[in-house]
């Protein structure tokens, strides 16, 4: 299953764009480790096929930065330490970073307990819930993570007009043979917002009835998100006054609303319209749960049973239209290796606002952004 191209995408060779971006992050005070984090992590989103959790958001990150919102080099503490049980806020520090130590607290306490809930406050963009999953699926863990975006406020819920929720991703992950993992990672939006963005600027466009206007009809239009605004504007949804309609109708908005109440209340993180209302900076609280399988059931049983249910699932007839029958993590695993093989696709408009935002940080050798065109 290959990408069909689109032509108005150019491709990026990866190993540019990672050393291009850890050299912006560096600009920013960084250290090396965080900043280059930070790039493979993005470039990881757009190499699964999640550009809107990819390299676009550097300028956006950066925006965040020179607000206040945003710290670098921050060490997550620990505030919650009760045996099976951990907290950890990171204090507005990168997300890239935040979410790699509270997975691996996970992973700590579920080898010595047989499970671990972990909640994470306060943190930066976390970027795609998918990675933490991930994380954890490689060390053999089944994964649980629950998250909200408190100072996000975007989606409307079930059978209402205007913002009340964040997008609030929920991922579930299951160890995969030779790592190829099964990972279900989703905004409970219909759509996340950084799709909005690459909509935005041109790249792909929205399904029906992804956003709604302030009048409480259905448009694909990423002007209600963000309001007219110019090529070079970095898009600010705080700036339309429309919204994402939450994924699912009433059962999904259900389960959008939870993720508040999972990410943000029980972490500490907050949820919007909460005690912290008025805060203007955005932040991530996740709420993760790790099981070690072979704590419940015989672990080659466990396999086979997976493997079974999902050869099951697969062979089912497609529908009409419809190439191939997938399970959650197919389409990333296959979109992965075509990315890496052959760049990532990315709106001209995003990689020249990348561009842009390393200009005016002065990272060196700018011609370095031509060269990294496929
Ligand atoms: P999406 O709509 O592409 O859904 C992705 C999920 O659906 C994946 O599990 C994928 O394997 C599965 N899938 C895709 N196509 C399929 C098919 N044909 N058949 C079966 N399964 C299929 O993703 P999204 O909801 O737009 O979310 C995008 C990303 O945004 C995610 O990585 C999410 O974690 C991230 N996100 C992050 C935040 C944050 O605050 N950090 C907020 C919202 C979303």
């Amino acid at each position: 299953m290959s990408e069909k191209s689109n032509s108005a995408e150019i491709r990026i060779d990866v190993n540019y764009a990672i050393e291009l971006i850890t050299e912006i992050f560096q600009a920013k005070s960084c250290n090396h480790y965080e900043a280059k984090t930070i790039a493979e992590r993005l470039c990881g989103s757009n190499l699964k096929g999640h550009d809107s959790h990819g390299i676009a958001r550097v300028p956006r990150y950066v925006e965040w930065m020179e607000r206040g919102w945003l710290y670098p080099n921050m060490k997550p503490e620990l505030v919650v330490d009760a045996g099976a049980m951990a907290c950890l806020d990171a204090k507005q520090g990168f997300g890239q970073i935040a979410g790699e130590c509270a997975v691996d607290e996970g992973i700590e306490r579920a080898k010595k307990h047989g499970c671990s809930v972990v909640g994470l406050r306060n943190s930066g963009h976390l970027g795609r819930i998918g990675d933490w999953a991930e994380r954890a699926a490689d060390v053999g863990l089944v994964s649980f993570h629950f998250v909200n975006v408190r100072g996000s406020l975007l989606v409307a819920p079930f059978g209402g007009s205007d913002r009340r929720g964040s997008t609030s991703p929920l991922a579930i992950g299951v160890p995969g043979e030779n790592k190829n993992h099964i990972i279900l990672d989703m905004a409970t939006s219909t759509v996340a917002e950084g799709k909005v963005m690459v909509a935005q600027k041109g790249g792909k466009k929205l399904p029906h009835g992804a956003l709604i206007d302030s009048l409480g009809n259905l448009t694909v239009n990423p002007e209600v998100m963000y309001g007219k605004i110019s090529d070079s504007e970095v898009p600010d949804p705080n700036k339309g006054t429309g919204a994402i309609t939450a994924f699912g109708l009433h059962k999904g908005s259900g389960i959008n609303f939870m993720m508040e109440i999972l990410g943000g209340a029980l972490t500490g993180s907050g949820v919007n319209g909460g005690v912290d209302k008025d805060k203007e900076n955005i932040q991530n609280g996740m709420l993760s749960i790790y099981i070690s399988i072979k704590n419940f059931v015989d672990l080659n049983y466990f396999k086979n049973e997976v493997k079974l249910y999902s050869d099951f699932v697969r062979s089912s007839p497609p529908a009409k239209n419809v190439e191939q029958v997938l399970i959650p993590g197919d389409k990333e695993i296959s979109t992965n290796n075509d990315r890496f093989k052959n760049g990532l696709p990315v709106a001209p408009l995003v990689w020249e606002n990348i561009k842009s935002t390393a200009e005016k940080l002065n990272v060196p050798e700018l011609d370095r952004f031509e060269k990294a065109i496929k």
